[in-house]
C-alpha cells in the first residue's frame, strides 16, 4: 500500500507512541497514513528524550484532578490488550506486586478512584504499617522496562506500515508535509521551545535514579513523603535490572547526575526495603531525566493552523507511561469529534 503523510505524530516518546497505537487500534487510521516525526528515535539517549529514562510503573504518583483519574484508569485498564498487540509480556511490560506507603493520606477521592479498578488491592492495617506512614495499600501493577518498551512499541508500529522520520523541527508548521491534515503535538518538553507553540506553562520536574542488577527483587516498593519520594521498581523482562529513586525536582533542567543524590537514594531505598542489599550492590548506571510537567497540567486539545488541525498531547509529567494511553484516547477523541463536524478531515 502506499504511503502518505495524513496524520503527523510529533514526538517519538511514549505520548507519541500511544498516540499513534490508539490512531490504528481506536480511530481505526490505516498505519500507511501515519508518519511519526521526532528528534529522537526509540533506541536513542538523550536529556532532551524523557521516556528512556523513566522509572517505570503504574503507581500513585498522579494528582486526583478528574482528567488525569480518568487517564489512570484508562491506561491501567487497556494495557493489557496493547501488550497482546505488541507482542506479549517480554516486550518489556508485565504485572508485578506493589506496595505504596504515604506519610500522609493521599485523600478519598484518589483513593475511591483507586479502588474502582485496580487488581488485588489491599488497604494495608494500621499495626502493620511502618514507622511514620499514616496509610499503606497492596496491588498488582504495571511494570515497563521502559527504553526497551518504547522500542517494542515503535517495532510493532512500523509492521503495521507507521513510517518513523528522524527530525528536529524548529517551528511546528514543519511537521505538516505534503497532505497532512492533522499534526499530534506529542513534544514533552519540546513545548515550550518549539516555535508555534512556546508553552511557558512547560517546566521539567528532574529526577534521577539507580539502575542496580537485582533479580532477586521481584516486587514494587514506594514511599510517598511531603517533601520526597522514595521508589523500587523492577524492570520485567530485563535480566534482573532494578530502579532506585527518586527526586522530584521542580524546574531544574540539569542533565547531569551526583553522587549526593545517588548515596541518598542508596540510603533511602535500602532502608525502605532492605532485601535489596541480601546481594551485594551491583550499580549498572546512574541517570537523571526530566519529568515534561506543565502548570494547568496535561494540555490536550485542538487548535487550527491555516486550516489544518493541530491537536496537542503533552505534559505528561511524572506519568506518561502510567496515564499516556487515557491521553492519547482523549486526543484521538478529539480528531474523531472534528471529522465528525468536517467529514473531509
Ligand atoms: C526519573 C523518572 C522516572 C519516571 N518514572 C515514571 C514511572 O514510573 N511511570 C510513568 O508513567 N512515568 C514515569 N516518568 C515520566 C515519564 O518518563 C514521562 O511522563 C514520559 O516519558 C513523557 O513522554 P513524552 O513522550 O511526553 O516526552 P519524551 O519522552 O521526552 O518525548 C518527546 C519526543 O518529542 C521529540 N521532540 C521534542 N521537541 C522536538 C522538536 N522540536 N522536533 C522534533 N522532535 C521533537 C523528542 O525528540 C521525543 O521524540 C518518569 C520520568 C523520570 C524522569
Amino acid at each position: 500500500m502506499s504511503q502518505s503523510n495524513e496524520y503527523v505524530v510529533l514526538g517519538a516518546g511514549i505520548t507519541g507512541l500511544y498516540t499513534a497505537y490508539c490512531l490504528i487500534n481506536e480511530a481505526k487510521v490505516s498505519p500507511h497514513h501515519i508518519t511519526v516525526i521526532g528528534e529522537h528515535l526509540p533506541g536513542d539517549g538523550s536529556i532532551n528524550y524523557t521516556s528512556p529514562r523513566a522509572g517505570g510503573n503504574f503507581s500513585c504518583i498522579t494528582p486526583d484532578d478528574d482528567d488525569t483519574l480518568e487517564f489512570d484508569k484508562y491506561t491501567y485498564t487497556h494495557l493489557e490488550d496493547l501488550q497482546n498487540n505488541i507482542g506479549g509480556a517480554s516486550k518489556g511490560i508485565d504485572h508485578r506486586q506493589t506496595t505504596e506507603y504515604w506519610d500522609v493520606y493521599p485523600g478519598d477521592k484518589k483513593i475511591n478512584s483507586l479502588k474502582s479498578y485496580l487488581k488485588k488491592l489491599k488497604v494495608i492495617p494500621n499495626v502493620q504499617l511502618p514507622a511514620g506512614v499514616a496509610y499503606g495499600i497492596k496491588y498488582t501493577t504495571w511494570n515497563f522496562f521502559c527504553p526497551f518498551y518504547i522500542q517494542s512499541i515503535a517495532k510493532y508500529l512500523r509492521s503495521k506500515g507507521v513510517t518513523f522520520i528522524k527530525r528536529k523541527l524548529t517551528h511546528i508548521s514543519q511537521a505538516y508535509l505534503p497532505r497532512t491534515k492533522v499534526v499530534f503535538n506529542c513534544t514533552g518538553l519540546g513545548s515550550f521551545s518549539i516555535s508555534g507553540v512556546k508553552d511557558s506553562n512547560v517546566y521539567p520536574t528532574r529526577g534521577q535514579v539507580l539502575v542496580v542488577h537485582a533479580p532477586h527483587i521481584q516486587e514494587n516498593r514506594m514511599r510517598w513523603g511531603e517533601d520526597y519520594a522514595t521508589y523500587i521498581i523492577p524492570r520485567p523482562h530485563s535480566n534482573g535490572q532494578l530502579v532506585l529513586g527518586g527526586f522530584l525536582q521542580k524546574d531544574n533542567w540539569t542533565g547531569d547526575t551526583t553522587l549526593e543524590q545517588s548515596k541518598d537514594i542508596i540510603k533511602r531505598t535500602t532502608t525502605l526495603m532492605p532485601e535489596i542489599l541480601d546481594h551485594p550492590l551491583d550499580i549498572l548506571a546512574v541517570s537523571a531525566g526530566l519529568r515534561p510537567s506543565r502548570y494547568g497540567g496535561t494540555r490536550i486539545d485542538v487548535q487550527r493552523i491555516d486550516g489544518k488541525l493541530l491537536i496537542h498531547n503533552y505534559g505528561a509529567s511524572g506519568h506518561g507511561f502510567q496515564a499516556g494511553l487515557g491521553m492519547a484516547h482523549r486526543a484521538v477523541r478529539l480528531l474523531l469529534k472534528e471529522q465528525q463536524l468536517s467529514p473531509k478531515l
